[in-house]
């Protein structure tokens, strides 16, 4: 079918009066204000576990809350990405270094092994509409445009085959978890002031619209489910979720109906197990923890469930508080993978793996679920805060031993550019060039970039910040510019010329010590030069051979001023700025040079400098000129 036949470009001019005027008024209004969609699922889904297929009913609401007239929709029909031939296959079979979770192992799949949506039929306002399957990807023709405010409502039938689990979703994962059912339903795509989103579906990160869910999922009387959403019939269910002292009369029949409800979510996930243990903890003043896992000797699910009810104390204090009721850890997939409300995991590994693991997939909730950036378009802000929180996180725990828990992700930083791949953090998740670097720039450098702000505006606007960010744009899409506007009002300081250059260049940090000249009037001169193009403010330490601690301070001259003193510089002098133009700055101590035990640039070590060997005197041997 031609595409452009599908979508003619004008409408039909009946509408054009009435939707010129809305449009007109309602764009003028939207320059000023924010706007973003609203998705109201209803799901009934049958389960075969035999075949590993479902039929499903989707009733979907959708309000169009944009300035804009749509005369077409998309839908994500993810599991088609699992069939030989697939964009996700032919990516991960040309790719340089393909995850080697996925290899070619799509490419193999029989046709059992498959995964597949198949859509019966579907309706807009009880009128047929014309849709055509690309990929991963339902484009829909609208038999009636949705005006600007309006609501429309999407009826569909659909048949699916659950894939043998590659990637994520699947069915018969590596530890025997029967079903993993993540991006398994055919889900509606973002439309927000950029556009649609309709990113086919090759294995790398996602984006959906804020909703309500209410699904009903009926299987096989044997299996325990566990997922996002409160379970609207926990007694009759049973499974560990009735009510305590609450005898459980399940219904007659071969099968359960388990009814989930979720509100203000923009994905569902759920797995299945017959095997699945259900225990619940309680965090304080905080959500329900439920874990869902396999018979495990190791005793590692439950030393993990203690852990989790004080990781996330921490997480609600320092980075915002979780805004649900609830909280799954299941096992299932294959690795960790984070949805709203649950995160699935796989398990078979030392503990401090599966802590690390679980810490870093459910506080995505933060950052992937309650403030949901286009995690395409912006993976850094998801990956890379999330790995920040995570290190931040597993530090606390271990009652701050560490006194800079990040700088491994500066060293992967340095590996990265020493290996000549780094790409700008500009760059759509899915057109990285290699899963390296993608993986770097998301997680490493969207972690160091956080490190390296609160280097520049100190820690104590840094973490009023951040709680601050969480709490403007929680269930907002925030964009990179809404993150540092938050950053600047809270600093008080110009930061733009730093996201900028982070995320929108490959540029880097290396200061070094060139010069100490030989003192003047019991004076000595520094002089300091940028080799990397990426000006930073510098905290400098020198210390006299009698033990005496001086701190000075550069600022650079686009902060437009100075972080206020943090703890431990105290007597701080502040040097003029240094204009990013100039390629060396010289400075004066009243130390006479022999007197100089040592001076050393950010001795803290937040500033990612990526290389730190010449930023130290007396000039290490090994220092590269
Ligand atoms: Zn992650």
């Amino acid at each position: 079918m031609n595409f452009m036949r599908l979508f003619p470009k004008a409408l039909d001019p009946s509408h054009f009066l009435i939707v010129g005027l809305l449009a007109v008024s309602l764009s003028t209004i939207a320059q000023h204000g924010y706007w973003q969609q609203h998705v109201s699922y209803q799901m009934e889904i049958d389960m075969d576990v035999e075949k590993h297929q479902f039929a499903g009913k989707q009733k979907l609401v959708y309000t169009n809350n944009s300035p804009d007239t749509l005369t077409r929709v998309y839908y994500h029909l993810y599991f088609n990405a699992f069939q030989p031939g697939s964009m996700m296959d032919i990516r991960s079979r040309t790719l340089p270094d393909p995850d080697p979770r996925v290899g070619d192992r799509i490419s193999k799949l029989k046709p059992e092994e498959i995964g597949y949506h198949t859509v019966q039929s579907l309706s807009q306002n009880g009128k047929y509409a014309e849709f055509k399957v690309q990929g991963t990807i339902l484009e829909v023709k609208l038999p009636e445009p949705i005006l600007p405010g309006a609501k429309s409502e999407f009826l569909m039938d659909f048949y699916s085959q659950v894939p043998l689990q590659v990637r994520r979703s699947g069915r018969d994962n590596a530890q025997g978890i029967d079903f993993s059912m993540t991006q398994w339903y055919p889900k509606l795509a973002e439309y927000d002031h950029e556009g649609w989103h309709p990113d086919p579906y090759v294995g790398r990160e996602f984006f959906g619209v804020f909703g309500d869910f209410d699904v009903k999922i009926s299987i096989d009387k044997k299996y325990v489910i566990g997922g996002t959403g409160y379970l609207q019939n926990p007694n009759e269910i049973g499974h560990g979720y009735q009510e305590q002292g609450v005898e459980v009369m399940q219904p007659l029949g071969d099968k359960l109906t388990w009814h989930f409800v979720a509100p203000q979510v923009h994905d569902f996930a759920w797995a299945a197990d017959p095997d699945f243990i259900h225990d619940i903890q309680y965090v304080p003043n905080g959500p329900t923890l439920h874990f869902f896992y396999q018979e495990d000797t190791t005793g590692n699910w439950l030393k993990l469930q203690q852990d989790m009810v004080k990781a996330w104390q921490i997480m609600d204090s320092k980075f915002g508080k979780y805004p649900y009721k609830q909280f799954s850890t299941i096992q299932g997939g294959d690795g960790g993978m984070e949805y709203p409300m649950a995160t699935l995991i796989s398990s078979g590994r030392a503990y401090g793996g599966l802590l690390s693991v679980t810490v870093h997939e459910a506080f995505h909730n933060w950052y992937y679920g309650v403030l949901a950036t286009n995690e395409s378009k912006y993976p850094w802000m998801d990956e890379g805060f999330t790995s920040y929180a995570q290190d931040h996180v597993l530090n606390a725990l271990n009652d701050y031993k560490n006194p800079n828990p990040h700088l491994g992700d500066v060293q992967r930083m340095a590996d990265l550019y020493a290996n000549g791949l780094q790409e700008p953090l500009t760059t759509h998740a899915d057109h990285f060039q290699t899963n390296y670097c993608y993986g770097v720039s998301s997680y490493s450098k969207g972690s160091v970039f956080l490190m390296q702000l609160e280097y520049i505006i100190g820690k104590y606007d840094f973490w009023k910040g951040m709680k601050r960010y969480f709490n403007t744009w929680k269930f907002k899409h925030p964009t990179p510019n809404d993150f540092i506007r938050v950053m600047e009002k809270q600093s008080g300081l110009e930061l733009n010329w730093f996201m900028d250059l982070w995320v929108g260049t490959t540029q880097h940090i290396d200061y070094s010590i060139k010069e100490v000249d030989k003192e003047k009037k019991g004076l000595t001169s520094i002089v300091l030069e940028k080799i990397g193009a990426l000006p930073m403010p510098l905290d400098i330490l020198v210390e006299d051979k009698d033990g005496n601690q001086i701190w000075y301070y550069i600022p650079v001259g686009l902060m437009r001023g100075e972080k206020p003193l943090e703890a431990g510089q105290e007597g701080r002098r502040i040097l003029p700025d240094w204009e990013w133009t100039n390629p060396t700055y010289t400075f004066d101590i009243d130390l006479k040079r022999k007197h100089i035990k040592s001076i050393e640039i950010d001795p803290s070590t937040r500033m990612a400098d990526l290389n730190n060997i010449n930023g130290v005197y007396p000039f290490p041997k090994e220092r590269k000129k």
